[in-house]
């Protein structure tokens, strides 16, 4: 089969909404921009020209198909057979790569001559600028005067790959205000700009493309266990930040309601002390980035109602926000989300390190430590696929310091 006509059985969202959730919460100003976007996103998801030329750089340049492979002493540690999707394999080191060259011919189809994005902890912004490099299209890159602090490597980085960083200094100078002026500059340079979403967030149809962009994902992984094993898997878990990685697993084996399909959210210090990014887990309903999904929001205090600040001890989870399709799918019960301490996830990290000999990155990690909690629902001959979101070099010095001193947060 063809990959459009694989991306054609996709779900797709009926006026912009997967349930309740998604629309297009956005200012009268940007409704021509993401008009055009959502007629330029339609014609090319069922174009097999588009999707020849993105799986072209996705198997040349990031070195797709990403391996299935067969983890059989963490499986053994387990108690349930354990494979994983080996994004951390692509170039650049995870899977936000898959959406950036996907935007980024779409872009170059609709003549857009000047790429822009948002970044938290850097990493879309690295694959974002990128794919500018690979594209020659001039870049820049919307982040957090926080984070530019923080993530000084990532900075230099999108320097390096030729990239502008604007930091931020708006609210809490981090991710969503990032957001906020992306948004404001495409407002006001619609003509020529492209604006490259990371995470299935944003107003219609960011959602929808992204996730179906990342479902190369999900569409080898089925090909990939009917190969090893000759039947589809029990369970696939994945970690959910704004969800796209998550997303794009899911959504090919979305049908098949044998599947368990199982996010999990960062708990940071614990739900319970407010300091977390568990959205669905301890969220409302409510509008973000364009978007009507879960927010986290400051309840107890004069800032009532107001977004609040998302903590983790891994970057790429910090988002107070949550793709409108997970809510959905957590509306309809088709999905399961749990939610892993900044501990949880380092003790997983480590333990995946032990048995595999893989350093995952500390969001992937919260996947990992929710496997005994998925093993023990599906039993020992149970097969669970694992979304190996990216890799944990970017992760090191926050490890190290964490190991040294349990508890804090660098
Ligand atoms: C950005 C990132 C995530 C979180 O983003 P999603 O949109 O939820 O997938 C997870 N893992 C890694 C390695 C990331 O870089």
């Amino acid at each position: 089969m063809s990959t459009a006509d694989e991306i054609a059985r996709l779900v797709e969202p009926t006026g912009g909404r997967f349930g309740e959730f998604g629309g297009q919460y956005v200012a009268e100003t940007l409704m021509p921009a993401i008009g055009e976007l959502e007629v330029a996103w339609r014609a090319a998801r069922s174009d097999p020209d588009f999707w020849s030329e993105v799986d072209a750089l996705l198997e040349d340049y990031v070195g797709r198909p990403s391996r299935l492979y067969r983890a059989a002493r963490l499986s053994a540690e387990v108690g349930a057979q354990v494979f994983l999707k080996r994004e951390d394999l692509n170039h650049t080191g995870a899977h936000k790569i898959n959406n950036c060259i996907g935007q980024a011919v779409l872009a170059r189809r609709m003549g857009k001559r000047r790429l822009i994005a948002e970044t938290g902890a850097g990493q879309h912004g690295v694959a974002t600028a990128t794919v500018a490099a690979l594209f020659a299209l001039p870049c820049e890159i919307y982040m957090g005067a926080e984070d530019v602090v923080r993530q000084s490597l990532n900075v230099e980085r999108m320097r390096l790959l030729g990239a502008t960083v604007h930091p931020v200094e708006s609210g809490t100078r981090t991710l969503k205000d990032a957001m906020n002026e992306a948004l404001r500059d495409w407002v006001t340079n619609v003509g020529d700009t492209f604006y490259l979403i990371g995470s299935v967030a944003g107003p219609h149809p960011y959602p929808w493309m992204v996730r179906d962009l990342q479902s190369v994902i999900g569409r080898e992984a089925m090909a990939q266990i009917y190969a090893a094993v000759g039947r589809m898997p029990d369970a696939l878990v994945a970690c959910v930040g704004g969800g796209s990685n998550a997303a794009g697993l899911f959504a090919p084996f979305v049908d098949d309601e044998n599947v368990k399909l199982v996010g999990v959210e960062a708990a940071g210090d614990g739900v319970e002390t407010g300091r977390h990014a568990a959205t669905l887990t301890a969220g409302r309903v409510g509008v973000l980035h364009g978007s009507k999904s879960y927010v986290l929001t400051h309840e107890d205090d004069e800032r009532m109602g107001q977004i609040a600040h998302a903590h983790s001890i891994s970057a790429g989870l910090d988002y107070p926000g949550v793709g409108p399709e997970h809510a959905a799918w957590k509306a309809s019960g088709r999905a399961t989300y749990l939610a892993r301490t900044d501990d949880q996830a380092l003790a997983a990290l480590e333990r995946l390190a032990r048995t595999e000999g893989i350093l995952c990155a500390l969001e992937t990690a919260h996947a990992i430590a929710a496997l005994d909690e998925v093993a023990a629902s599906v039993g020992k001959d149970g097969i669970i696929i694992v979304g190996l979101s990216g890799r944990g070099d970017k992760d090191m010095v926050t490890v190290a310091q964490r190991r040294s001193t349990p508890g804090q947060v660098p």
